[in-house]
């Protein structure tokens, strides 16, 4: 099969609505299949960000948007989404020679994104204000307003969903956004810049400034014009942002890492809990927040069970991301394989047993590209550094329980909160485990399962908020009261005229 190719964006930022050179730091995007070079460019710096301020700021406050009604506002949003779903090919070539996943899952994720523009239109068109009882002389509403200028910074494992994700709602909410992608991953965005601004999206409403976090990012969240942050990326990157946005008093959502459990009961079906635990793990090369890290496995079970995952791992196909064939392609990078390859040394040093993987895969197909084989480790403990922080890449750990409160403990004990996997056939037992891990999302004899309309966030170290779902709209807007006075009378306390 021949390869359609495409042009990458040039290079130039989108800045408040015109293509410019940017003056930050040099980005350097590879392909990370055999390091070549796609794009070199250079960042935004803090002049261009604050060029984009202004430009957001006067677009946001122009009637041209401001006073548009939610149906109105609703039609931009499904333009894009038309315009994304037009472009999804190129839009998973980008993405694919921009972060080295799998054709199949950038042409997955731009769907998605096309998706959630939809999705947050009809919820715009459909999101009533609210009469509330009224208790006096007064007409009591609630109603909801912008909150003005957004920025939406992303990190670069799921670029163009996670962008799709902050930039849809905050527009639908009447918002001007400054989106701030991945130093690693700049290009995808950049497209999605060309494709708004192709459906007419009114010049300014929207920004691409990738560029260095603590140049570009940092101006975004500390600038007083910009009066909510919607973050994703890692624990650390989150726990300053949200100490800077409470300096401020801004809302802030912070979507950060994971290391999920994943739970096999003795009563699963164990063929669907295999599939669903390598796709859950290896799926993305294992660089996914929601990633099942965490493979608790029933003692009774156990070391069947563990064989039989093993034997299913060694036949994943580890290939080029432009292979049908391939399951588990490159790493984002050759420096994101070093981290991963210092955890592997690290499960180690921890006593822990490598029972397939932690390596690099041999042969000439591989040995340009950042590859690293799907890797099982056994015989650690759940306090094991390993076992407590995030790796991030194709590495699943093993760990064997005695029942239902074990497991609850030991899946609980650990710092984050993102999501968990249960497999059982037995379903009040799957339903008191899902209510009792301590998780944003619990799937159930299944893994990675996603819908816009049902709200996605972690907790603990996992972060706060929550994205998608028809609240997701609500949390771009200040809820207003109104309170309409129906008496001709004065009120009584001043006892005047
Ligand atoms: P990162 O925290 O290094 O970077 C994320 C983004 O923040 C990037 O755009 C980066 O440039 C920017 N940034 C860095 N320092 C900043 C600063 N001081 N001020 C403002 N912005 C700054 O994360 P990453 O390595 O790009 O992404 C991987 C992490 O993202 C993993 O921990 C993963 O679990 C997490 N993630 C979470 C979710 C979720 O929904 N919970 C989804 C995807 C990824």
């Amino acid at each position: 099969m021949t390869e359609t190719s495409y042009e990458l964006p040039d290079g130039r930022l989108f800045v408040g609505g015109e293509w410019e050179t940017g003056s930050g730091a040099e980005i350097v995007s590879t392909f990370s299949h055999d390091g070549s070079e796609n794009r070199r460019l250079a960042g935004a710096s803090e002049a261009d960000g604050l060029r984009a301020i202004a430009r957001a700021k006067a677009a946001q406050a122009d009637p041209a948007w401001r006073a548009l009604l939610p149906h109105q506002r609703a039609r931009h949003l499904a333009q894009i989404a038309d315009g994304i779903e037009a472009n999804i090919d190129r839009i998973s070539f980008i993405q694919t020679r921009d972060t080295g996943k799998t054709r199949g899952e950038t042409t997955a994720l731009a769907a998605s994104a096309a998706g959630t523009f939809r999705y947050f239109a009809a919820v715009l068109e459909t999101a009533d204000e609210e009469l509330t009882t009224q208790r006096g002389d007064c007409l009591t509403l609630s109603v909801h307003e912008p909150i003005g200028l957004v920025a939406a910074i992303t990190p670069w494992n799921s670029p163009i969903a996670s962008d799709a994700q902050k930039v849809a709602p905050a527009l639908a909410a009447g918002n001007a956004v400054l989106l701030k992608p991945s130093s690693w991953s700049p290009l995808v965005s950049l497209e999605l810049a060309r494709i708004v601004e192709e459906a007419g999206l009114p010049k300014g409403l929207f920004s691409v400034l990738p560029g260095a976090g603590r140049e570009i990012g940092n101006l975004l969240v500390e600038h007083p014009a910009i009066g909510r942050v919607s973050f994703t990326g890692g624990t650390a990157t989150g726990r300053r942002i949200g100490a800077q946005a409470g300096q401020k008093l801004m809302p802030v959502s912070l979507e950060l890492g994971g290391k999920s459990p994943t739970i096999v009961f003795s009563d699963c079906d164990m063929d669907q809990a295999i599939a669903g635990i390598l796709f859950g793990i290896f799926s993305s090369s294992g660089q996914s927040c929601i990633a099942g890290s965490r493979l608790f496995v029933e003692r009774a079970i156990y070391d069947d069970f563990v064989t039989r995952l093993v034997e299913a791992t060694e036949k994943l196909v580890v290939g080029s991301p432009f292979d049908p064939a391939t399951q588990v392609a490159p790493l984002i990078g050759f420096e994101h394989r070093e981290s991963v390859e210092a955890y592997i040394a690290l499960a180690r040093e921890e006593g822990g047993t490598i029972l397939t993987g932690g390596t690099r895969p041999s042969g000439h197909a591989f040995d340009a590209g950042a590859y690293m084989k799907p890797t099982i480790i056994a015989g650690l403990d759940n306090q094991s550094r390993t076992c407590r922080e995030e790796i991030f890449g194709p590495v699943l750990v093993v760990l064997p329980f005695e029942d239902e409160a074990d497991v609850v403990a030991q899946s609980n004990d650990n710092d984050y909160g993102l999501a968990c996997g249960i497999w059982s056939k037995d379903f009040a037992k799957a339903w008191r485990l899902a209510r009792a891990i301590e998780a944003g999302t619990v799937w159930i004899n299944t893994y990675k399962q996603f819908s816009i309309s049902t709200p996605f966030g972690g907790d603990g170290a996992s972060g706060m908020g929550r994205e998608k779902g028809r609240q997701g709209l609500r949390a771009y807007q200040r809820q207003k009261s109104v309170y309409h006075g129906l008496s001709e009378a004065p009120l009584p306390w001043a006892r005047w005229p």
